[in-house]
């Protein structure tokens, strides 16, 4: 092995290693497999007038089947990073100031009015419906038409009222002829609607019908399946119920959803509205 004091500390290492492959060791490669080619290139390039060594045939054991995966289920959640995104010193003012004369999606071409939210920016518990309709697209205000006028009403029975909660939805535009939101136009809304819960912090959530529970609780199950059973939303307690428009439509649904409702009493410590004489 040559060495002198000139060198620089790369061309010792390099010269140790050419001395360690003379040797034919070859701890230092993870890879014998190139170490052979290596060092015979460098054996040609460095020594051209010498006999070219022999290489002792390495034997390579097959590689071992990989052991197995498990399978785990994949969790259709928001990763980690995204369920603590937050924005920091944020507030409602700021989300509406950024959401400005929305043209993200296709809902802006036809709508009149962008449905913010409404109430009591520290309220306690904030609905979620699914988007605006007419009567919401003229007003800019959320959950004014039928469905609206019942939702008062369960908010009433619960010994609360309009101003002191918060309403909002997961798309703020009207889609056309009241259709479900697609996908994309959900993706696009959706981190305005998660800010806005960031910013009040409520103490509950309640999704109204399946548009609002399967995005924020990232399923595509039907609301059936876990309406009423309380779930964990970015530190917050999240249940789902029975949207007032599917109430209107069946009646018969009242009784159940009055009972998730009870929970969400329970939870604020609630005392049902005494009815009126
Ligand atoms: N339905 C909704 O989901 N939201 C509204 O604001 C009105 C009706």
């Amino acid at each position: 092995m040559d060495s002198s004091p000139t060198q620089t500390p790369r061309e010792k290492l390099e010269a140790w290693l050419r001395y360690y492959d003379d040797l034919n060791l070859g701890a230092f490669y993870t890879d014998r497999r190139t170490m052979g080619k290596r060092t015979s290139e460098r054996a040609a390039a460095n020594a051209p007038a010498a006999p070219p060594v022999m290489q002792a045939p390495i034997a390579i054991a097959p590689p071992k089947a990989a052991p197995p995966v498990s399978v785990l289920p994949v969790v259709n959640a928001p990763s980690l990073f995204e369920a603590f995104d937050r924005v920091e010193n944020d507030t409602l003012e700021r989300i509406r100031e950024d959401l400005g004369e929305c043209t993200r999606c296709p809902l802006h071409l036809q709508r009149n009015e962008i449905v913010f939210g409404a109430g009591n920016p520290r309220a306690e518990l904030v609905f979620v419906g699914e988007g605006p309709g007419h009567d919401e697209d003229v007003q800019g205000l959320p959950f004014v038409g039928r469905a609206g006028k019942l939702l008062t009403q369960m908010i009433e029975a619960m010994g609360l009222t309009r101003e002191q909660v918060y309403i909002c939805n997961v798309v703020k535009c009207r889609p056309p002829e009241n259709r479900k939101p697609e996908d994309d136009e959900v993706a696009t809304c959706s981190p305005y609607l998660y800010r806005q819960l960031d910013v009040i912090a409520p103490k509950a959530i309640v999704c109204l019908g399946g548009t609002a529970a399967q995005e924020l609780l990232k399923t595509k199950d039907s609301i059936s399946r876990y309406r009423g059973t309380w779930f964990d939303f970015r530190n917050t307690k999240l249940l789902a119920t029975y949207h007032p428009a599917y109430l209107l439509r069946n009646p018969n649904a009242k009784g159940e959803v009055w009972k998730d409702l009870q929970k969400v009493m329970a939870l604020l410590g609630l005392q049902p509205k005494k009815p009126s004489r």
